[in-house]
């Protein structure tokens, strides 16, 4: 089997406006570089519609509909002073999150082992009724909720290694016990929460606040926490919010890990994945501002879900 790659290119309508790091180019230099590698391992697919009410699950409908009503005819509108929408960020949003529906559909069905979706913008800031940090849906939660109303899943685990606290993800799940969700992020640090004792109301959170500064080898080191939670929770499929911002290079962090980090954090995951759910795991991108810091740590998250068919 092979690893799917779900894009498309209506991100690049998406305009945030000049000077903002959250900007197409992540995304397209990301296409190139993997595109370039013309691995035979890769089967690239497109985001298909999907059904709005899964947008419903992870959002209320009174956010919902402000958002829908904040798209621009033109020009640009900002939900907070980060996130923006341009008249083409109705269709980027709706294909971000339709990009983890087909990657989801996919390896259930077995056309790919797994996938990675490169798409912006990011999601895991969004909450329940808030736009935040370049996120306006929450992509990887209504994916998690998408495998447990279409697939009937009970046990859906969700591993986030942005450097930044996923506040969307937790407040979205954190009365939900059906999923499992674990960050390591630069603490303290935007956006504010993420410390050690916000547990979910059935400890269903666990989050993992690390230091300013923080080395390839102690962020492995912690890594190993998220990996003993995964064994202690068994999950039925895993989902990556996959930000690549605690790389050393990027501006908007202080982490130092390496590009070849993000492959041994990923190749220790798959194997633990093969254990719980037989390799079933779904990665979607978050951050990552650096542009060749971005490039070489996607291919490198890339090669160990290649490597795992
Ligand atoms: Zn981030």
């Amino acid at each position: 089997m092979r690893t799917g790659i779900i894009t498309t290119d209506t991100y690049l309508n998406h305009d945030t406006g000049q000077g903002h790091p959250e900007r197409a180019d992540r995304v397209t230099v990301i296409i190139e570089h993997l595109k370039k590698l013309k691995s035979k391992n890769l089967i690239w697919k497109k985001p298909t519609k999907f059904d709005l009410k899964y947008l419903q699950l992870a959002h209320d409908r009174n956010y919902l509909n402000d958002v829908k009503n904040s798209f621009p005819k033109q020009g640009l509108n900002f939900l907070d002073g980060d996130t923006i929408l341009s008249p083409g960020s109705k269709e980027a949003t709706k294909d971000a999150v339709g990009s983890i529906i087909t990657a989801i559909d996919g390896v259930m069905k077995k056309d790919f082992r797994n996938a990675f979706c490169a798409v912006r913008p990011p999601g895991h800031h969004a909450e329940k009724q808030k736009a935040m940090g370049f996120c306006v849906y929450n992509n990887v939660a209504v994916g998690a909720y998408y495998l447990i109303e279409k697939y009937n899943l009970s046990k859906v685990a969700i591993i986030d290694f942005d450097v930044h606290h996923g506040n969307g993800t937790q407040d979205i799940f954190y009365d939900n016990e059906k999923v499992l969700y674990i960050s390591t992020h630069q603490y303290p640090y935007y956006p504010g929460s993420g410390a050690e004792n916000e547990k979910g109301k059935f400890k269903n959170i666990f989050n993992i606040p690390l230091p300013a500064g923080t080395t390839s080898e102690e962020y492995l080191n912690a890594y190993e926490f998220v990996l003993k939670k995964i064994k202690e929770f068994k999950p039925e499929f895993i989902l990556f919010s996959a930000g690549f911002d605690a790389h050393k290079d990027d501006p908007l962090a202080q982490f130092q890990l390496k590009s070849k980090d993000f492959y041994d954090l990923t190749k220790r995951t798959l194997e633990l994945s093969k254990v719980y759910c037989d390799g079933k795991v779904v990665s979607i991108l978050e951050g990552g501002y650096d542009l060749s810091a971005l490039q070489e740590s996607t291919e490198m998250h890339v090669k160990a879900l290649i490597e795992f068919n």
